[in-house]
């Protein structure tokens, strides 16, 4: 009698986004030695900014306690330090959402956290994304073997779906700020998905990777809604919020409030977290403690604001242009038409060919994807306005 393995995974799609994205810049190099070199990448979703010096000198001086005995520590609580759960709950209170320490779990960062929250949830979940999508939501939904539902979205709202009766679903994806469209979702139409899922009892898990580059009025958390806490789990994370990519800590958020069939989820996350996870190494949760400090909160100002400003150099060359685009504005993702009726490969390799800059197809997330696209805002200064220059000689 052999093992059986998971055959779920043999239902995933292959991701060739990045790997063609890839094989064509390869390509392009090949056909081009000479020109290599002036090659700007805008398709990163990855930071550049190195780690704000308040981290760093936290890490240090946390890495030389584990090496003295008087200060040494061994396995910590899974569910993260009380210290950095201190912090996050009164980053919470900041824009008036009141949590339990106990209700926030220290993690490895989103990704894990957005594929480990299936093991709670029912076996044949039917689940709501949104189209485009962050490809991590539908990847760990078909290995858990759940139906997968798609939200459509398009210019005509403005790449924020709203809900519909069909839409109806165990588990609803959102995003905001969103990865790839960079729109978000203002109070309004937050509500309108929390009440959605309230009267069906489906649950809310909201990405809030983004949430630092909120301005205004926008909710940085699901939780400033109304009633959110009895239907949402929330994700966030320190990688775009403080250059965390390549360090690693984010955190869930899981309300007592929150329960279905009488379960309080918290306790079956703390019961998966207590058993699966031996939580996230102390160094790297002193270092996300010193995000709030203030130093540290003034450091990484400095980073979003660079991001943000290589943003605005985005969107107003697309607003001279005329362009169509989403984000940009509370997102480091601007997610923009493709220019002259092209399809998104179409357009990569014009952009490519004759302007020598990288940016990611939007039907890599999507089919509602097909003919736009997406640049990032974490290049450098310098790179973003001259990708911006040698984009606006297509138009001439
Ligand atoms: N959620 C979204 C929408 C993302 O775009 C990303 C990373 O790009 C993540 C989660 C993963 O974040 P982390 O680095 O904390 O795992």
């Amino acid at each position: 009698m052999a093992a059986e393995i998971n055959k779920h995974y043999l239902e995933l799609k292959e991701s060739y986004l990045f790997s063609e994205i890839a094989r064509r810049i390869r390509e392009w190099q090949a056909e081009n030695p000479d020109r290599a070199g002036e090659l700007i990448r805008m398709g990163i979703g990855d930071v550049t900014r190195p780690l704000p010096g308040a981290v760093v000198d936290a890490m240090i001086h946390a890495a030389s306690e584990m090496g003295r005995a008087e200060s040494f520590r061994g396995y910590g609580p899974e569910q993260g330090y009380d210290f950095l759960r201190e912090k996050i709950r009164g980053y919470y209170e900041g824009f008036g959402v009141s949590l339990k320490e106990q209700e926030i779990f220290i993690s490895d960062g989103a990704k894990s956290d957005l594929g480990n929250i299936l093991d709670i949830m029912g076996e044949k979940s039917r689940v709501l994304v949104t189209d485009p999508v962050y490809p991590v939501y539908v990847d760990t939904n078909v290995m858990a073997g759940h139906s997968i539902r798609y939200a459509l979205s398009g210019e005509e709202n403005d790449f924020l779906p709203m809900p519909r009766e069909d839409y109806a679903a165990d588990l609803i994806y959102l995003c905001s700020p969103n990865n790839p469209t960079g729109a978000v979702y203002d109070r309004a139409q937050l509500s309108a998905w929390v009440d959605f899922a309230r009267e069906r009892g489906s649950i809310i898990l909201f990405d809030s990777a983004y949430e630092c580059f909120v301005t205004g009025d926008l909710p940085h958390s699901v939780y400033e809604i109304e009633g959110a806490k009895e239907a949402a789990i929330e994700f966030c994370s320190f990688s775009k919020k403080a250059g965390f990519t390549g360090t690693r800590c984010g955190y869930t958020v899981v309300p007592e409030e929150l329960k279905r069939d009488n379960v309080m989820l918290n306790r079956l996350w703390l019961r998966r977290q207590t058993t699966k996870f031996n939580g996230v190494c102390y160094i790297v949760q002193r270092g996300a403690e010193a995000v709030f400090s203030e130093e540290g909160k003034k450091q990484i100002e400095e980073n979003i604001s660079y991001y943000r400003e290589n943003a605005r150099i985005i969107t107003e060359t697309l607003d001279r242009l005329g362009i169509y685009y989403t984000g940009g504005k509370n997102s480091p993702y601007v997610w923009m038409k493709a220019p002259f009726g092209l399809s998104s490969w179409d357009f990569f390799d014009r952009l490519l060919n004759e302007c020598r800059v990288v940016g990611t197809p939007g039907e890599g997330f999507g089919k509602s994807g097909e003919g736009y696209f997406r640049l990032t805002a974490f290049s450098t200064k310098e790179n973003t306005k001259e990708a911006m220059r040698r984009m606006e000689t297509l138009f001439r």
